[in-house]
């Protein structure tokens, strides 16, 4: 297959477009802002059907091999009181689909740049400030001067989207009612190895994840923060050991043994849904498409299923004609953006009622979450695995690549 492609943006969307259009047999060239692959953030769960892409691309072994298989979902109230768990290992050996895995996000970018020649296919150091598009080309142009052409652009630039921003000025990035403070930290898994725990209080919640190699990945959502954003890191891990003082044994030592100036604190933010994920020869994907607020842990894998499933369009089309890149695009807005709209509109309900700070409603979430509400998560979290273990490059053209 003839033809360019530019990628703008190194982060995981970015990495796997380009390793997914790489085995397409597509040229591609990854501008990335940054100097070097900065992603920070603590960790991050690669949820099932991101692990399956990552199978489909070649790159699941070295993902696994630097964090920790996740073999266990489990919900607790404050008090520690069982509210519901998922066997995920049980569900991998019976789907065939890949755990989820648990891992620092350095480690996730460095695992996924061994799928590609990042040498030669990544430019550092180059900000995309604009996108100009004719009949037959498309050029982008460089913050400090310069520019490339291509037939085809893939912005992959993250929820502030530069690209975003000029095909769709009105697209809204909406704020949570809730902030997160994240960190990753040395320290024995208190719940168990290869266990992702959370516990729901009232307007504060609290996750800890193993990342393997005693590592732990924790994050906390906060439904009234008291400390400033941008506050005093140590003024921030005394108000969390205060909040969590009551919690189970274990989570007050995990904040405790993590170092104040670790801690990131943030507000959470969603993308509106968009239709149709790109303009002429300028395609959308990752958070620049869909950007949904974290509370189902599973952004970054649609974000590897887009990669799949662009790559896979892509390589059967001749990306000089623009009638088949329109048949492309919207072919690819068509496959994604049920999941992707559903896992926004999902997320954003449950970051809502896990941040319940009301008596009496919390009571009655921790009931519901016991029974109905727990049961129905299981089964969704089952329909996931059988799901992943079916999603296919649609034209199944790479074969099997596990
Ligand atoms: C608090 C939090 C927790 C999360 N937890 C999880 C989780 O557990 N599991 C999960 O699956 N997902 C999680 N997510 C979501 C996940 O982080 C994102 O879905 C994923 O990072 C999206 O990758 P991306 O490559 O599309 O965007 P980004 O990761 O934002 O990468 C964008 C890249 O583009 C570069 N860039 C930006 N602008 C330009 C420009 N103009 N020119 C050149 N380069 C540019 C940036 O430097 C960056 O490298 C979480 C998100 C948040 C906020």
């Amino acid at each position: 297959m003839t033809g360019k492609i530019i990628v703008i943006g190194g982060g995981i969307g970015g990495l796997c477009a380009a390793i997914a259009l790489r085995r397409a047999g597509i040229q591609v060239v990854v501008y990335e802002q940054a100097e070097q692959f900065s992603e920070i953030g603590a960790g991050i769960q690669v949820w099932v059907k991101g692990m399956q892409a990552l199978r489909l691309l070649g790159v699941a072994d070295a993902v696994r091999a630097a964090g920790a298989e996740v073999h266990q979902h489990q919900f607790f109230n404050a008090d520690g009181v069982p509210l519901y768990s998922a066997d995920l290992a049980a569900l991998a050996r019976d789907t065939g689909a890949p755990a989820p895995v648990m891992i620092a996000r350095s480690a996730l970018i460095d695992a996924l740049a061994t799928g590609i020649d990042a040498d030669e296919s990544v430019r550092f150091g180059h900000r995309v400030s604009a996108v100009q598009q004719s009949d037959d080309k498309v050029r982008v142009e460089f913050a400090g001067g310069g520019s490339d052409e291509a037939d085809l652009v893939v912005a992959a630039d993250g929820i502030n989207s530069t690209v975003r921003r000029l095909l769709f000025p009105a697209a809204r990035i909406r704020t949570a009612s809730y902030r997160y403070v994240r960190s990753l930290v040395e320290h024995p898994a208190p719940f168990g190895n290869k266990v992702f725990a959370m516990f729901f209080g009232r307007g504060n919640r609290i996750a800890v994840g193993d990342c393997g190699d005693g590592a732990l990945y924790w994050l906390v959502g906060l439904k009234r923060p008291t400390v400033d954003l941008g506050g005093a890191p140590e003024v921030l891990k005394a108000d969390l050991l205060r909040r969590f003082e009551t919690f189970p044994e274990g989570i007050g030592s995990v904040i405790e043994a993590t170092p104040a100036d670790s801690l990131i604190h943030h507000t959470v933010r969603d993308l509106q849904p968009i239709e149709t994920w790109g303009r002429g020869r300028v395609f959308l994907l990752g958070d620049a498409a869909h950007a949904t607020t974290p509370n189902l842990g599973r952004g970054s894998g649609v974000a590897m299923a887009d990669a799949v499933v662009l790559a896979d369009l892509l390589g059967a089309t001749d990306l000089t004609d623009a009638g088949q890149l329109a048949t492309v695009l919207e072919a690819y807005s068509r496959s994604r953006t049920p999941e992707a709209h559903a896992l926004q509109r999902t997320s954003w309900r449950i970051g809502n009622i896990t941040s319940w700070d009301n008596a009496v409603m919390t009571h009655a979430r921790d009931l519901m979450m016991r029974t109905v509400v727990g049961r129905r998560q299981v089964a969704e979290i089952g329909e996931q695995f059988v799901q992943a273990a079916a999603l296919q490059p649609p034209g199944q053209r790479w074969g099997n690549v596990a």
